[in-house]
């Protein structure tokens, strides 16, 4: 395999390239490149372009480069365990946001079991010096597989190997909402977020829960395969909790399309019936078919439902990185990747790998799911640099999920399991539905543990 092509500095590709695929970066480089440089000002003539001639500006690769595109858990994971299997890799890390604040356990800030420290005090400068990789931060924006070459908003970049894990985006169809109905999505985006994907909606999350008065805060459980099955019976609890604690009077209305709890039944039950009897309403079989965020109103198959708050969940896709790539397995109603469910690689590339919830096979969309299938993806990646027809043995992913059901004192249930290879159901499955403080101590202990494995 050629490893210099990366290093190529000035190999600029055509304008027809530039129009074609091109990030506000690398398009001020075609715009120059064309003469139009002309029109811009003295100054910034004057001035040297960022990534000189549209590359992104890292070092040359000092071996076979591995791209990893997104630092979210399994990226992180996944350019760690690259340099563990083969130091001599030359991985480098791009990811869109300049701070990471984790997912999981953000249910656990909503009321103050843990503060913003624990989930964000984390650097991706840090871990990258300490394990050896490059991180940018940037967002990549398309991909020339024929040339392995990535396009980012920052300039490009070439790869040996592309390794891509960029987590999820909504998917508001789910909500009986026309894909092409943008004032409606972003209203629900806007007003009512769901905490699943972005810092700044776990935020306004925060301010919603502690800021309640009173009335009907609802809680949405999506359909299909989504992040963090049980997190929104958690989200759940911790609302009801909070408002428990705190004397506010008022509902929680958990509205689920499915005929029960569809994880950890029993603990969540539990913790509705004998915590929270007049707090949480629980609404099984009640698919949404529309929602009106200016005046409030959910509509299910039976009534029109409305809410003085809400923090809504209305179903994931693949994030939309693996659309616009072109990466989307044909029968993916979720458009998630078209990969090798045991190699991972999209299927007739061996050089290009998605990992974490952009994968297609049922698992639980999962931190510690994303963290152990990182690491065997990063074995496989590393045999493969060395032979691209390498086959290692399969290994299962291991989700391991905790939930918050009480506040006074802090208790938790959970969820441990692995995969069946032929189904990629759960198997060996280990569910402790006692709600306990030991549970609890072990869920903040956990998050802690993948927190250190990711950054240190
Ligand atoms: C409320 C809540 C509770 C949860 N509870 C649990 C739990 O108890 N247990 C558990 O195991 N899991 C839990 N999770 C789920 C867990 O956080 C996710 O499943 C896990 O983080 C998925 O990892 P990932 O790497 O696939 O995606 P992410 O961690 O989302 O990472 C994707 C990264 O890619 C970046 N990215 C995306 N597109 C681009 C691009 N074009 N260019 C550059 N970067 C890009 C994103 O910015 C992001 O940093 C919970 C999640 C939430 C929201």
């Amino acid at each position: 395999m050629s490893m210099d092509a990366h290093d190529k500095p000035a190999e600029n590709p055509s304008r027809r390239r530039f129009m074609r695929d091109t990030t506000l970066a690398t398009a001020a480089a075609a715009a120059g490149a064309a003469g139009l440089g002309a029109v811009m000002s003295q100054t910034a003539q004057a001035a040297p372009m960022l990534g000189g001639g549209g590359w992104l500006p890292v070092p040359k690769a000092k071996g076979p480069r591995v791209v990893v595109v997104g630092g979210g858990t399994a990226g992180l994971t996944l350019a760690k365990y690259l340099k563990k299997e083969n130091p001599k890799l030359d991985v480098l890390l791009l990811e869109k946001r300049s701070q990471y604040q984790s997912c999981f356990c953000s249910n656990l800030w909503y009321p103050d079991v843990v503060n913003m420290e624990y989930l964000a005090n984390y650097s991706y400068l840090d871990a990258a010096n300490t394990d050896g990789y490059i991180y940018y931060n940037c967002t990549v924006t398309g991909v020339d597989r024929d040339a392995k070459r990535l396009y980012t908003n920052m300039g490009q970049v070439m790869y040996d190997f592309l390794a891509i894990t960029p987590g999820i985006d909504y998917d508001f169809t789910r909500f009986g909402i026309p894909a092409d109905d943008y004032e409606t999505q972003f209203a629900i985006r806007q007003k009512f977020p769901g905490g699943w994907i972005q810092p700044t909606e776990q935020v306004a999350v925060r301010n919603k829960i502690q800021g309640f008065a009173g009335g009907t805060f609802v809680v949405t459980v999506p359909t299909g395969n989504y992040r963090c099955l049980p997190s929104p019976y958690e989200r759940a609890c911790v609302v009801a909790g909070w408002m428990k604690k705190t004397g506010v009077k008022g509902k929680v209305l958990l509205i689920d399309p499915n005929p029960d709890i569809i994880i950890k039944a029993k603990g969540f039950h539990e913790a509705f019936d004998q915590l929270y009897k007049d707090i949480i309403e629980y609404r099984p079989s009640s698919t949404i078919r529309g929602v009106d965020p200016w005046k409030k109103i959910i509509k299910t198959e039976t009534d029109d439902i409305k809410f003085d708050d809400a923090t809504l969940y209305p179903g994931v896709q693949g994030a939309y990185i693996i659309q616009q790539m072109g990466l989307v397995k044909p029968d993916s109603t979720q458009r998630e990747a078209n990969i090798d469910p045991y190699h991972y690689n999209i299927i007739g590339d061996p050089y290009v790998y998605v990992s974490g919830d952009s994968r297609w096979m049922p698992y639980s969309k999962s931190g510690n799911t994303a963290m152990t299938e990182a690491k065997y993806v990063a074995k496989v990646i590393a045999s493969r640099v060395k032979d691209k027809e390498a086959k290692i043995p399969w290994e299962s992913p291991n989700t391991l999920c905790y939930s918050m059901v009480d506040l006074q004192p802090n208790k938790a249930i959970y969820v441990d399991a692995y995969y069946d290879p032929k189904t990629f159901g759960f198997t060996n499955v280990k569910e402790d539905d006692t709600r306990s403080v030991a549970n609890a101590a072990a869920y903040l202990a956990w998050g802690k543990g993948l927190y250190t494995e990711m950054f240190t």
